[in-house]
């Protein structure tokens, strides 16, 4: 196996179990490394430090193991079953009234570059990694073991996110279908609402799943209310506002094939379609002409404005924009529920556009909940970087 030397005093990081080595703290690289291979990483005076998989770029390595625990053969099928545990101790797999949640997240599950979405069965996995992308077969084969006969499919959607540069054969596809499993689509439930989930077609891996818990936080305060959905994709927040006894409901997305799916939804869950409305629209647009006061609550989740540090500055000015015109417009007495799932914009930079936001509104503002991801989406407490999803609960005079 090749070898990674740090150079001096840069092993602190990994020694903390961060478990990432930039390119800037290697000194040399032993061998010649392809990428997604598992190397060892040593300090300058020639300690092991820990295995991971060897990439070129500003994150060299990721780390899977501080020890020996990625050499052995049931490496895979231990780190998932791990994962599955956490997941059945957190009441979400095998509950009654949910049956999708995120199985693996990245680093948060000592993975990182990894995803698993569960939706009732199938399981879509993203690899955000050479390394992840050419041990799919391995994650497969672990998947089967840890879920048993229960499991339908494994699909990988790895296309838009694995690093070209690794020259493989980017093709999403299944890795995996049980005898008579063809479907490509599939209803799953969260919190007793019924979800059409399009892995092929949609978005990720099909469904926001770490929306769950803010979900609910809508369903408690929608009840007759007026109910604005801005970026609803599928309709989460929407359907949880009329399963609670909202009004009436608009819904908007910019993405045709997401607004098909939430009237499914709506349709799906037994709701009179007299009580919601579909617009595929830009969200900023159809808010500039929506008169004041007549949604009582404004759900705000857009898409992440910034994807690297570069773009920081424009994405916290959009923050601003977007949340002034939401908090103008919501009825006295209203609720906003606003969103960022840019990992680079931190909570005290969300909330300090959103303050300037309500002081360019000139509303009386409270925040009456600080929001963020669910428990299948859980931080690893070394790489505070998995921390991404934030939001803020207002409440507006
Ligand atoms: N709230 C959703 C997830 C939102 S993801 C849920 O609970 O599932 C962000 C969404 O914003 C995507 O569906 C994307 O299609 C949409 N989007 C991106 N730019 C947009 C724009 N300018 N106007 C409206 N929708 C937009």
């Amino acid at each position: 196996m090749d070898k990674i030397i740090l150079r001096p005093r840069r092993e602190e990081s990994i020694l903390r179990f961060h478990p990432w080595v930039f390119s800037g703290a290697i000194a040399q690289v032993v061998g010649s490394p392809a990428e997604g291979d598992l190397v060892g990483v040593f300090s300058a005076d020639g300690h092991f430090l820990a295995y991971g998989h060897y990439q070129v770029g500003s994150i060299a390595v990721r780390i899977l193991s501080f020890d020996e625990d990625v050499l052995r053969p049931d490496f895979w099928f231990r780190m998932l079953d791990r994962a599955l545990r956490l997941r059945i101790a957190c009441g979400l797999h095998g509950a009654a009234q949910t049956n999708c949640y995120r199985l693996v997240h990245g680093e948060g599950d000592g993975l990182p570059g990894l995803i698993i979405d569960y939706y009732d069965g199938v399981c879509v996995m993203q690899a955000h990694s050479a390394g992840m992308f050419r041990a799919k077969a391995q994650i497969c084969e672990a998947l089967k073991e840890v879920y048993g006969a229960s499991l339908l499919a494994v699909y990988d959607k790895s296309s838009g996110t694995a690093p070209f540069k690794a020259g493989l054969d980017l093709v999403d596809g299944y890795l995996y279908r049980a005898d008579g499993f063809t479907a490509d689509e599939r209803t799953v439930l969260e919190n007793s609402n019924r979800f059409l989930v399009d892995w092929t077609e949609g978005q990720k891996t099909g469904f926001f799943l770490d929306q769950r818990e803010n979900r609910a936080a809508v369903g408690r305060l929608a009840e007759g209310r007026n109910v604005l959905n801005l970026f609803c994709y599928t309709g989460g927040f929407s359907i949880y506002a009329l399963r609670s006894g909202a009004v009436h409901v608009d819904s908007v997305d910019s993405s045709r094939k997401a607004m098909d799916l939430v009237d499914r939804n709506v349709a799906l869950n037994g709701f009179d379609a007299s009580r919601h409305t579909s617009h595929c629209a830009d969200a900023i647009d159809f808010l500039r002409e929506v008169p004041e006061g007549k949604y009582d609550l404004i759900i705000v989740d857009p898409p992440a404005f910034a994807k690297h540090r570069g773009a920081l500055k424009n994405a916290l000015r959009a923050y601003q924009r977007l949340n002034a015109a939401a908090i103008s417009k919501v009825a006295p007495g209203g609720f906003v529920f606003t969103f960022s799932c840019s990992q680079v914009v931190d909570k005290e930079g969300f909330a300090l556009a959103v303050f300037s936001a309500a002081a360019e509104a000139r509303r009386s503002v409270r925040i009456l909940d600080r929001l963020c991801q669910p428990a299948d989406h859980a931080v690893n407490i070394y790489h505070p970087e998995g921390e991404y999803l934030k939001g803020l609960l207002l409440y507006v005079e």
